[in-house]
């Protein structure tokens, strides 16, 4: 029988206490979901040097596509310009997908980083200009 297919799957959806509260957010769908893949957890907040608890954040003039183009800025609510930070984790996230080839990522929803819904995070905007699947939770 054929390995199942990996994916990535932010690290708060199953529960890891990851978000900027210190507080995870288990998706119970999700988890369900995830009896069909082999999967890699990433959370690109912390993969970009922030630390948790952090301060909450948000993109100020447009999407993750902006910020990843330079045309938004990601702050955290003391005005502290986190892009860089942001940016950095999305690289590695995608450096971690190209690693493994994988086409299929469950992120959560209403981040700055992995969300897609409402507006699009970061992490999320730069792996579906490489075509890797993001679905969100
Ligand atoms: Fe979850 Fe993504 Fe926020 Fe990390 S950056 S806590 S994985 S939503």
């Amino acid at each position: 029988m054929p390995p199942k297919p990996l994916c990535l799957v932010s690290s708060c959806l199953l529960g890891l206490c990851t978000r900027y509260d210190g507080k995870g957010k288990q998706n119970d769908e999700c988890l369900r979901l995830l009896s069909a893949y082999r999967f890699i957890p990433i959370c690109p907040e912390q993969l970009g040097g922030l630390c948790t608890p952090r301060p909450p954040a948000s993109i100020l003039g447009g999407d993750g596509h902006a910020v990843l183009d330079g045309r938004a800025r990601v702050l955290d609510n003391y005005g502290r310009d986190l892009s860089a930070s942001f940016i950095k984790g999305a690289t590695m996230v995608l450096a971690i997908a190209r690693m493994q080839d994988v086409r299929v990522a469950l992120l959560k929803s209403g981040s700055p980083s992995c969300g897609s819904t409402p507006t699009i995070g970061v992490t999320a905007a730069l792996l579906q200009r490489e075509g890797i699947e993001v679905r969100s939770f």
